[in-house]
């Protein structure tokens, strides 16, 4: 049986694990990569990559430090959690039970896909999923944002700032009556493009262009950059049942990382802690692990584990 498993092998399942391993826990780390997000980076001709702050340096250390230590990760997909005696029982993918006493969640989130022509071409090429990270690299450049809900605002919004233009293709009114909405409508460099759909992504070595259509009229939006901005969808299945949830999925957490059910810890884009980003990611890890740390201290002393299949 482990002290503890933590799911998930991004910033935050990285750092978890690394910090749980310093404290001598006997910890198990099952991920279906190393890395998370942090393996895909935008690609752009010409700009100043430095003003991206990515937390690479910390991640790739954390990563070597994994590879080396293989006796602490197992590569598969946990499939299911369930309760268990003295703590939790983990399914992986190819069959394999783990038990343990407690387990840290940092399963992520994936952003939704537009599921048009050309977006799989250019994925990473031109055409990105967070404006937040490389906003500040679009310096009197012209930029598109797909999505009409308070991520796709904020994230024309800050464009705004720094770009030349921004195109904010909103497929729907959305939020666009929100404050928010209405200062980007009254931007004299903020293009809203009401009830307009994205047909296909078009460009050569990177996306150049955004092919949106409102009933018959069909227009290109030139840009440096195209921001798919239609939200997050929490990896958190694995709780389900387990775990209390809010109302977009994401697992809720208390100040100290813990979940509604006890020996449940969670951290990163998978909570309902605020903002997505990789140094954010990293702190909660290394708080979920700490917290988990001070959970297993509290528990009584160990009974015997019943003989079965339990690793
Ligand atoms: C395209 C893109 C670019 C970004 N660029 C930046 C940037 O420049 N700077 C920045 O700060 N932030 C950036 N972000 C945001 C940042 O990458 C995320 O906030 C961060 O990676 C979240 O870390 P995480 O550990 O919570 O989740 P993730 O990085 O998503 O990692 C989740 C991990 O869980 C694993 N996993 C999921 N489900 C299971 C399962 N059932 N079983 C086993 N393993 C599972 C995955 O394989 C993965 O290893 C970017 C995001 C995207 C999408």
């Amino acid at each position: 049986m482990f002290d503890l498993i933590i799911i998930g092998g991004g910033p935050a399942g990285l750092t978890a694990t690394v910090y749980a391993l310093r404290k001598r826990l006997n910890v198990l780390l099952i991920t279906k990569d190393l890395g998370g997000k942090t393996n895909f980076r935008l690609q752009l001709p010409d700009v100043e990559h430095h003003l991206v702050i990515n937390g690479e340096e910390v991640v790739n250390r954390f990563v070597n430090e994994i590879e080396y230590l293989d006796f602490s990760r197992v590569m598969d997909k946990v499939e299911k959690i369930q309760k268990a005696p003295g703590g939790h029982s983990v399914r992986v993918k190819s069959g394999t039970e783990y038990l343990a006493k407690a387990l840290v969640i940092a399963t992520g989130a994936n952003a939704r896909r537009l599921n048009v022509p050309g977006e799989k071409e250019y994925m990473m090429r031109g055409l990105c999923y967070s404006a937040v990270s490389y906003a500040p690299l679009f310096i009197e450049r012209n930029t598109a944002v797909v999505g009409d809900a308070g991520l796709a605002l904020r994230s024309a919004a800050e464009l705004a700032q720094i770009a030349k233009r921004v195109t904010l293709v909103a497929p729907t009114h959305g939020e666009l009556d929100s404050a928010l909405g209405k200062r980007l409508l009254a931007s004299s460099n903020v293009v809203v493009l009401e009830g307009y759909q994205v047909q296909r992504v078009n460009g050569d070595d990177y996306a150049r262009s955004l092919v949106v259509k409102k009933n018959g009229d069909t227009r290109e939006i030139a840009a440096d950059a195209i921001f798919v901005e239609l939200g997050l969808d929490a990896n958190s299945d694995v709780v389900g049942g387990l775990a209390e949830r809010d109302l977009e999925g994401r697992i809720k957490i208390d100040a100290r990382n813990r979940t509604s059910a006890p020996g449940i810890f969670a951290a990163g884009d998978v909570t309902d802690a605020f903002a997505e980003q990789v140094l954010i990611s990293i702190g909660e890890g290394a708080k979920a692990a700490l917290s988990a740390y001070e959970y297993l201290l509290g528990q009584p002393v160990e009974e015997p584990v019943a003989a079965g299949e339990w690793r």
